[in-house]
């Protein structure tokens, strides 16, 4: 079995999720060669753990990498294309399976072979069911983050230079800028207590409440989706499917109204206290400690209770 590894790197070193890429290749018990393209120096550190390079020196933008992967597709005939689950690959993943008739399966969180084939295993509905999934022929597939171990170096397998040409009307989209996020560090994932913020708070300013019964209680702040788009927090406190996964001892959800797309990020938590002025609101199921009320009159209660203690 044949397996193509498209390696990313920031410019200063690999992506983690890429370098994971590699340990997958074991479960599949297949020969890998990665891909490194327009990041010399990244090409070298994945050749040292002992998987042998293709280095395009190339542009890394999407369309020229769609093109570049395809090309070396088409060139190498893999059984399977590993990607990290990035923004990128998952522009490039499906181009790329889509211009070759292949196969695609994202967000793969195992691998396992039952019978002589593959099976590719990833969360559905939220992460309560796995989905296994086979594929006919070449599959491209993503793998998420935290899946596989990453690997240990070993000796150098060998970077092999090869120029790919990209046809000018290939390339339609054209990087202009890269502006480096600056991002407020939110350790929410480490943190024994979580004060967290919905809808429900209102507004910016009755938001602050959150922020005073988190700094209190020594917690952190954490949020739902709406309150981030409307601009009360940062998106660094996000928590949930598309924000962090937390597991302190007690998280506090103060006008939550408990979506899965929130509680999945939030089930591994310790004691569960829910503040929502609906009775029936689905967060009171998740929580060990149910206060019905409205957040603007049990928080200041709250801050006030725990300043004397
Ligand atoms: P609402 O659902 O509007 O609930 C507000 C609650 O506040 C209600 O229950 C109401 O009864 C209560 N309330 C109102 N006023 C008061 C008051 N004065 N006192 C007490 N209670 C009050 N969401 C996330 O949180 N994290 C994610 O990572 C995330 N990822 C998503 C990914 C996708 C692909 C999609 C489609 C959605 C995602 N969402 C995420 C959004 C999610 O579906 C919900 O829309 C969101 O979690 C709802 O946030 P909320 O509970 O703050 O708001």
């Amino acid at each position: 079995m044949k397996a193509l590894l498209f390696i990313e790197s920031n410019g200063e070193k690999v992506l983690g999720g890429s370098l994971e890429l590699i340990n997958a290749v074991k479960a599949l018990d297949a020969d890998g060669t990665a891909l490194v393209a327009g990041d010399r120096a990244a090409a070298d550190a994945v050749a040292d753990l002992g998987i042998p390079v293709i280095f395009v020196d190339t542009a890394t933008d999407c369309d020229t990498l769609t093109a570049v992967l395809s090309e070396t597709v088409k060139e190498n005939d893999p059984d399977v294309v590993l990607l990290a689950n990035t923004a990128l690959a998952k522009d490039i993943a499906p181009r790329i399976a889509a211009r070759q008739d292949l196969g695609c399966v994202s967000d793969v969180t195992g691998i396992s072979k039952a019978d002589g084939k593959v099976i590719y295993t990833r969360p559905a509905y939220n992460g309560s069911i796995l989905e296994n999934i086979e594929v006919e022929g070449t599959a491209v597939i993503t793998v998420r983050n935290g899946s596989f171990e990453k690997p240990e170096d070993t000796s150098n397998a060998g970077v092999t230079e090869k120029k790919i040409e990209i046809a000018d009307d290939a390339v339609k989209a054209k990087i202009v800028d890269t502006v480096k996020e600056i991002t407020e560090s939110v350790n929410l994932e480490e943190a024994e207590i979580i004060v967290s913020g919905g809808r429900g708070m209102g507004s910016a300013e009755n938001f602050e409440l959150v922020k005073e019964l988190a700094s209190v209680l020594g917690g952190v702040v954490g949020a739902t989706r709406p309150p981030i788009e409307d601009g009360w927090i940062s998106r660094a406190h996000q928590v949930g499917q598309s924000g962090k996964i937390v597991a302190p001892k007690l998280y506090i959800a103060c006008g939550i109204s408990g979506a899965a797309q929130h509680t999945s990020g939030m089930m591994g938590s310790n004691y569960i206290v829910a503040i929502n002025k609906d009775e029936d609101a689905p967060i009171f199921e998740s929580a060990n400690l149910s206060i019905v009320g409205n957040v603007t009159d049990i928080l200041p209660v709250m801050i006030e209770e725990m300043k004397k203690a």
